[in-house]
C-alpha cells in the first residue's frame, strides 16, 4: 500500500488503531503474522512455530520460496526453477532450515568442481589428504587452467585471507586483487569464476570483505565448508514442506494474500489485505528492499529505511535452459571459463536418482541443462532468441556434440531483480531486524546479517528477526541461529 492509501485507510486513523489495538489484545495472544513466503519468512515462521507461536505466514504468489521457486514455464510446459540454485557447506542455517522441514535428502552433495576451458581442457578442484587450507592444494597445483606463475599469486592471495577477513575499506575487491599482484589469466579463471557467480556483481562493484568471506569461509576453513549442495527437485518442491510444518504446529498458510500495509497500534499490529484487515500482536515483513517500506506507516522510521533501501541496486542473472535429444555431457555440472555462459547444470542427470526413487517416474533421454550468468546486465536487454543462439554457440565450444544434436525446446529466465549488488559500503545501509515499532521486525536477503544476498543470508536474517522477536514476546529464550562449521587443520589456529 502506498503512503497516500494507507492514510486514507481506516488504519491510518488513530482511532480506528487504538480500538483495533484494543481488539488485539483481549482476543489473540502470541500471534505473529509473516509477511513474505521467501526462504527469509519461511525460516522466521517454521522457528517461531516450532516455539509455540502461533503464525500465519502471508505469501502474495501462489508458491512458496519467493526468489528461490519454480513453476510450469507456459512456453515449454516443464516445470523450470527461475534459476538453478546451489548452497555450500558453510551455510549451516539454510541446511539447519532443511532438516527442520524434511528436506535435507533432496540436496545432492559434490566435492569436486570442474572447470571447462572452451575445447572441453577440464580442471577439477577437489579435496584431498592435506589439512585445510591447503586441503584443495594438490589439486589446485595440478590443474592446468593455470599457469604456475598464476597460482603462485593465488597461494600468496589466500595466504593473506587466512588470519582475518579484509575489512570493507570502502574499495571494491577487484583493487585488492591488484594490491595482491593477480594476473589477468587468475583473476578471470579463478577469482571472478568463483566471486561472481557467489555474489552476482562484477569485481569493480564488489565489497572487498563479501569476497573474503566467501573464500576464506568455503574455501579455506574446511572440505566440508567448501562443499557444494545441488537441490535434486524443483525449487518449490524443496520448500513445499515449510507449509505443512508450520500447519501442524497450529499455524496457517496464506496463499495469494497480498499485503498492502501494517499498521502498529499500541498492543499489536494491523495487517491490511484486500480481503479485510486482521490483527496479530507482532509482525515480521520478509519482503525484498524494494517493497519494505512501500508497506510499512508512514513516518520517521519508514523514511529511514526509505533511505536505506534506496542505496541498494540489483543485480540481474539469467538461467537459459536448454532441452537436447541426447545426453551431451557426462558431467552433472561445470564453470565454463572465458565465455559470456559461466556455469553448467545437467539438471536431467542431477535429479535423475532422486526422480527414480522417490517417484518411480521414468528417466527421460537426452539432456535437459541450464546455463547460469551472474550480474548479466549484457543479456538484459538482448532479445530471447539472441540469447539462446549465444549460449548454443558457447555450449558448443566446451562440448562438441551440441552441434549434432537436436534442441528439442529453450527458454531463458532473465531475472533483473535477482539480489541487491554486494557494493562497498553497503554493510552501512542494511537495517537490523528490529525497528522503531517495538512490533514490528525486518527479514530479507537485504537486512544485517553480514552474509551476501544468498539462501543462507536469508535463512539468517529470518532467525535474527525471530529471535528478536521472541525476546521481545517473551515466547521462547535462547537462539535459533545455527553456529558456523568450525575451522579445521591450520585453520584452527585463526578462529574469526
Ligand atoms: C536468479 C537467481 C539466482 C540465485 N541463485 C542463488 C544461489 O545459487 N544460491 C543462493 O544461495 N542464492 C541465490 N539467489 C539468491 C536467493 O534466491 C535470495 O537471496 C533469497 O531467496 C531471498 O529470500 P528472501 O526471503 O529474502 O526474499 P524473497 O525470496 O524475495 O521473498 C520475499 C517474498 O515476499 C513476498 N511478498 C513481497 N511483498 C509481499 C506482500 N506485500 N504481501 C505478501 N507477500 C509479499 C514475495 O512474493 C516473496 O515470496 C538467487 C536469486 C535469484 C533471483
Amino acid at each position: 500500500m502506498s503512503a497516500a492509501k494507507l492514510e486514507s485507510s481506516p488504519l491510518g486513523n488513530p482511532k480506528v488503531a487504538s480500538k483495533v489495538a484494543s481488539k488485539v489484545a483481549s482476543k489473540v495472544a502470541s500471534k505473529v503474522a509473516i509477511i513474505g513466503g521467501g526462504l527469509a519468512g519461511l525460516a522466521a515462521a517454521c522457528a517461531l512455530a516450532d516455539a509455540g507461536a502461533k503464525v500465519i505466514l502471508y505469501e502474495r504468489r501462489p508458491y512458496l520460496g519467493g526468489r528461490a521457486s519454480s513453476y510450469e514455464h507456459p512456453g515449454t510446459g516443464e516445470v523450470v526453477d527461475n534459476c538453478q540454485h546451489i548452497l555450500l557447506g558453510c551455510c549451516t542455517n539454510l541446511i539447519d532450515f532443511y532438516r527442520r522441514i524434511g528436506s535435507a535428502d533432496k540436496i545432492r552433495w559434490y566435492r569436486r568442481l570442474t572447470f571447462l576451458e572452451p575445447g572441453g581442457r577440464a580442471s577439477q578442484i577437489e579435496p584431498g589428504l592435506l589439512p585445510a587450507p591447503m586441503h584443495n592444494g594438490f589439486s589446485f597445483l595440478t590443474a592446468p587452467m593455470l599457469s604456475l606463475g598464476d597460482k603462485l599469486g593465488i597461494a600468496r592471495a589466500l595466504l593473506a585471507l587466512m588470519p582475518r577477513l579484509p575489512e570493507d575499506d570502502g574499495r571494491p575487491f577487484s583493487e585488492w586483487l591488484q594490491r595482491h599482484a593477480q594476473t589477468a589469466n587468475a583473476v578471470k579463471r579463478f577469482w571472478e569464476p568463483v566471486l561472481v557467480s557467489a555474489l552476482n556483481e562484477d569485481l569493480d562493484k564488489t565489497s572487498t570483505a563479501y569476497a573474503g568471506l566467501v573464500f576464506r569461509d568455503s574455501f579455506l576453513k574446511s572440505a566440508r565448508a567448501g562443499e557444494m549442495g545441488v537441490p535434486m527437485v524443483p525449487l518449490t518442491d524443496l520448500y513445499a514442506s515449510a507449509a505443512s510444518y508450520i500447519q501442524q504446529r497450529g499455524g496457517e498458510v496464506r496463499m495469494r494474500a497480498s499485503v498492502s500495509g501494517i499498521v502498529p497500534t499500541a498492543d499489536g499490529v494491523c495487517i491490511a489485505l484486500s480481503s479485510g484487515d486482521e490483527l496479530a500482536d507482532y509482525a515480521i515483513l520478509a519482503a525484498p528492499f524494494g517493497s519494505v517500506a512501500k508497506l510499512l506507516p508512514p513516518g520517521l522510521g519508514a523514511d529511514d529505511l526509505r533511505a536505506k533501501a534506496a542505496h541498494f541496486e540489483p543485480s540481474p542473472i539469467t538461467g537459459i535452459h536448454l532441452w537436447f535429444d541426447r545426453e551431451i555431457t557426462e558431467l552433472d555440472h561445470a564453470v565454463l571459463l572465458d565465455r559470456t555462459i559461466q556455469w553448467m547444470y545437467h539438471k536431467s542427470r542431477i535429479q535423475r536418482g532422486y526422480r527414480e526413487a522417490n517417484t518411480g517416474a521414468p528417466n527421460e533421454p537426452g539432456s535437459y541443462v541450464e546455463l547460469v550468468v551472474s550480474a548479466s546486465k549484457s543479456l538484459v536487454e538482448m532479445p530471447r532468441q539472441e540469447v539462446i543462439d549465444l549460449a548454443l554457440r558457447e555450449l558448443a565450444e566446451f562440448f562438441p556434440i551440441v552441434r549434432e544434436a537436436k534442441l528439442l525446446k529453450a527458454t531463458v529466465v532473465k531475472e533483473v531483480h535477482a539480489t541487491f549488488s554486494p557494493f562497498p559500503g553497503c554493510d552501512e545501509y542494511r537495517p537490523a531486524p528490529v525497528t522503531v515499532w517495538p512490533r514490528i521486525f525486518l527479514a530479507g536477503d537485504w537486512v544485517q546479517t553480514h552474509w551476501p544476498a544468498t539462501m543462507e543470508g536469508a535463512v539468517r536474517s529470518g532467525y535474527l528477526a525471530a529471535e528478536a522477536l521472541a525476546r521481545a514476546a517473551a515466547i521462547a529464550p535462547g537462539s535459533f541461529l545455527v553456529a558456523d562449521l568450525p575451522a579445521r587443520g591450520l585453520m584452527r589456529l585463526f578462529p574469526e
